[in-house]
């Protein structure tokens, strides 16, 4: 590569924005022989580089939400009493257990999803996210709005009638014949969050997308609308969020409230999932003595380091809640 200030070999990339995604229509990346010549380039850089920046910070914070979701979704699975799935084609058929008289067996109680009935990683993410895309617009919005405070301009709870599927996740009881199953061809709405960054760029944030086949939590607008939209259904403002992941650095009092609350006789009665997440968060914070809004400005390697920590973290968390008290 030739530095773009001198044009002598360069091997040296802006560490503020490497790693982020590369979209059509950006300039090509800015590569310099050394520091100097770095310095001389930023004032043509900056512009690009902060839209990078938000964006690369836009696709960790999708890619954060979602794989929490998952991991929410595995273990207090409580929406469907699955009997087995079939795969035909591009149908995925969840057959739920019936009574005696055909209803429905829905379980009672939160338990681990069975996934020794799906067969892969996309098809199990396409059943846990299976009619969730309210409670993800909501999961999401907290992600936004808590983590991407003054980088995001708006965000739209924005509701469409769905084309291209190119998975058909459907939920039948195990009496209903195949051959009525792959005819009927019912209407599909999905829900998701629009976002305009400050920058200008707009995008469609999707992390329940999976079960129509569609597995990234973050796309171009204009390339969801041409691949997905069939038409729009309306857009609204989004359910505000509780605003907890805002909180610029850990905060004792909040974290303390938590912990009283998980101390109580039956926590996981009073407390919803996303506020044991958001306790976890807390918790992370206290214990890495930083707060998620300082992750942007770290190198890529790291961040996709301390990304994988805190949902590791999180997880195990979520996983033995006696634990960590
Ligand atoms: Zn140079
Ligand atoms: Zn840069």
């Amino acid at each position: 590569m030739e530095c773009t200030a001198c044009k002598k070999p360069a091997t040296l990339v802006c560490g503020d924005c490497n790693g982020s995604s590369i979209l059509e229509g950006d300039p090509p990346i800015a590569y310099y022989c050394n520091s100097v010549c770095q310095e001389t380039h930023w004032t043509h850089h900056e512009p690009t580089c902060r839209r990078l920046q938000d964006r690369k910070a836009l696709y960790m914070v999708g890619e954060m939400a979602q794989r929490l979701f998952y991991i929410h979704r595995d273990i207090t699975w409580k929406s469907l009493d699955i009997g087995k799935v079939e795969k035909v084609g591009n149908n995925l058929i969840i057959r739920e257990r019936t009574t005696d008289d055909a209803t429905t067996t829905s379980p009672k109680k939160y338990r681990i999803f069975p996934s020794h009935l799906v067969s892969t990683k996309e098809d199990k993410d396409a059943i846990l996210v299976f009619k969730a895309c309210v409670e993800g617009v909501r999961w999401t919005m907290e992600f936004v709005d808590g983590m991407l405070e003054g980088i995001v301009r708006t965000s739209t709870h924005f509701v469409y009638k769905a084309k291209n599927d190119s998975l058909r996740t459907r939920c039948y009881p195990l009496s209903t014949s195949f051959l009525e199953i792959i005819n009927n061809m019912d209407y599909i709405s999905h829900e998701i969050i629009k976002v305009t960054l400050r920058s200008g760029e707009v995008f469609a944030v999707d992390i329940t997308g999976a079960q129509y086949g569609y597995h990234e939590p973050v796309t171009p607008w204009t390339k969801y609308e041409q691949e997905r939209i069939f038409c729009a259904i309306s857009a609204v403002d989004p359910y505000p969020s509780s605003k907890l992941l805002q909180i610029d650095d850990y905060n004792l009092q909040e974290l303390n409230y938590f912990y009283k609350l998980a101390e109580g006789p039956k926590p996981h009665i009073f407390m919803t999932a996303l506020a044991i997440m958001k306790w976890h968060i807390l918790g992370w914070q206290k214990h890495e003595n930083m707060s998620l809004k300082k992750w942007w400005a770290l190198p890529e390697e790291t961040l996709r380091m301390k990304l994988n920590d805190l949902i590791h973290f999180i997880e195990w968390s979520f996983r033995s809640p006696i634990e960590i008290l």
